[in-house]
């Protein structure tokens, strides 16, 4: 547990510590590496993300014990008989419904082990969910900071869990520059899944998960929806654990998915840039991904370009398709997550051979305005 923070920009060190949510130069944090991934040291029988608690490496047993809900452990398997090499892994299928749950339950374990006396998030919804449930369990009051059009279904839940919940004018931008100011304040815990590299340590798991329910393999294309890419650069890092263990000869390409009205990091994939300048989002159903400014948004790009893999944009007819389709196939999911599953058909329309893909499917359907599809 002798882990440390380090700059992505600078690579200057800081101890972890609740006050290091960003490095002074402004750049979002990372944490150094775990001990080498070790499948003797695996905890046998234990389905959750806890399984790999080796190498999540941030948090005693004693904590997170307390805290679990039994997050992970999703399903994997080919939802479209006609296409048995395409694999969807069931992440809506987790204790608040969406994959947040990966990150949210380290994200709050680290804050107790770090004696956190509160909690202050920003979200379009899911995360803020997430932390919501497991500062309840961690009995740490949470202020949660959305934007105005935050779905019904998404305020009821975090109210439910005793989250203070402040909608606030302007998107998610707002949200969390309202946030900042509240941590400033109020000298809360940041539990930022955007900022905080715990949070990627939870979400990695995806990684090593789908490692094993491929028998030990890794799929050759991973097409993951980016907004903040919370999921993409976890399930980066967690390939890229793998691969430095020696379990892997090569990680998957990863395929980025972006909502056409809002995507900035498509928008600096075509320009060629190193990093994301800011966008003015249109309306989208998918409000999961409508992030007009990632923090993270030049790791993204690197780890997509490192992967050799690619970014693709679906409007908001293919979205609604998606919800259709999958429907379809017995599954009904939230928009922003069938967004996915229409990066998965745009990608498999330019792309020939038999290869090996995988996409999640992130956030139940329930949790979305009901609206006919
Ligand atoms: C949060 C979320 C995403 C996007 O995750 P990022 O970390 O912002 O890239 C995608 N789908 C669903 C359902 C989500 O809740
Ligand atoms: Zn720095």
């Amino acid at each position: 547990m002798a882990r440390a923070l380090v700059c992505t920009e600078d690579g200057r060190q800081l101890p972890l510590s609740a006050r290091h949510w960003r490095c002074p130069c402004g750049a979002p944090l990372d944490l150094t590496a775990p001990p080498l991934l070790d499948p003797a040291r695996l905890g046998a029988g234990d389905p959750s993300i806890w399984r790999w608690s080796p190498v999540i490496d941030l948090v005693d047993e004693r904590i997170w014990s307390r805290l679990t809900l039994g997050e992970g452990g999703t399903p994997l398997l080919p939802l479209d008989p006609t296409r048995p090499s395409l694999l969807a892994k069931l992440d809506f299928l987790m204790p608040t419904l969406s994959f947040k749950d990966r990150g949210a339950v380290v994200l709050v374990a680290v804050a107790v082990s770090l004696s956190a006396r509160s909690l202050i998030a920003d979200s379009s919804g899911n995360a803020g969910t997430a932390i919501a449930a497991y500062a309840a369990r961690a009995g740490l009051p949470v202020r949660i900071f959305v934007p105005a059009a935050t779905p019904g279904a998404k305020l009821a839940s975090m109210r439910a869990h005793g989250a203070a919940v402040e909608q606030v004018d302007g998107g998610r931008q707002a949200a969390a520059d309202a946030a900042v100011a509240a941590v400033k304040t109020t000298g809360g815990f940041y539990a930022s899944h955007v900022w905080q590299p715990a949070f990627l340590e939870g979400t990695k798991t995806f990684a090593f998960e789908l490692w094993q329910q491929l028998g030990g393999r890794a799929p050759d294309d991973l097409v993951l929806p980016v907004g903040n890419g919370t999921l993409l650069l976890g399930a980066a890092k967690g390939f890229a654990e793998l691969h430095e263990a020696g379990l892997v000869p090569l990680p998957p390409r990863l395929i980025a998915v972006q909502a056409a009205a809002c995507a900035p990091v498509a928008a600096a994939w075509r320009a060629g840039l190193p990093t994301t300048a800011p966008v003015t989002p249109g309306p989208t159903r998918a409000e999961g991904i409508a992030i007009p400014a990632p923090v993270r948004g030049r790791q993204i790009l690197t780890a997509v370009a490192g992967s050799g893999g690619r970014v693709v944009t679906v409007d908001e007819e293919a979205i609604l398709d998606a919800c259709r389709s999958l429907a379809g196939l017995g599954v009904y999911v939230e928009p922003t997550a069938a967004a996915t599953y229409a990066g998965v058909q745009a990608h498999l329309a330019e792309e020939a051979g038999d290869r090996l893909v995988v996409f999640p499917l992130c956030g139940a359907g329930l949790k979305s305005v009901p609206r006919k599809i």
